[in-house]
């Protein structure tokens, strides 16, 4: 269900080991352009840190989890986004549909979005 850090894809991004076209970087967060974008803005916010699932997060590591927030909430004003609205939304495990096992904040925004997902 996890794979180690050393062949996580995200961890790569972050370690600037394959190319990403990054928008917003802390010593703890960092945030890219998805590469198979669901709507005109399709941002992933991810910690720098490897933590696979939403089941991994505990006392030790869910202060990260507010800072993915504040980086949403800084995105949202550098595109401009916030007045009209946008989604965040991670996605656990396969019924979940999650397919890169390294927590990341889904980011959607520039379309009026639908509700329920499917
Ligand atoms: P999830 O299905 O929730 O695990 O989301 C994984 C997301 O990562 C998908 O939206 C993919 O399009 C995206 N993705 C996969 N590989 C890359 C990559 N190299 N750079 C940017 N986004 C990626
Ligand atoms: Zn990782």
């Amino acid at each position: 269900m996890s794979e180690d850090n050393e062949n996580c894809l995200f961890c790569k991004i972050v370690k600037k080991q394959i190319p990403a076209e990054i928008v917003f970087e802390t010593k703890e967060v960092i945030a890219f352009c998805d590469i198979d974008p669901k709507a005109p803005i399709h941002y992933l916010i991810i910690p720098k840190t490897h933590i696979s699932t939403i089941n991994d997060i505990s006392e030790e590591n869910s202060e990260i989890i507010g800072l993915l927030y504040e980086a949403a909430s800084k995105l949202a004003v550098m595109s401009g986004v916030d007045k009209d609205g946008y989604r965040v939304v991670m996605n656990c495990n396969k019924d979940g549909g999650q397919t890169v096992y390294h927590i990341h904040l889904h980011f959607l925004a520039g379309r009026q979005l639908n509700w329920p997902p499917g």
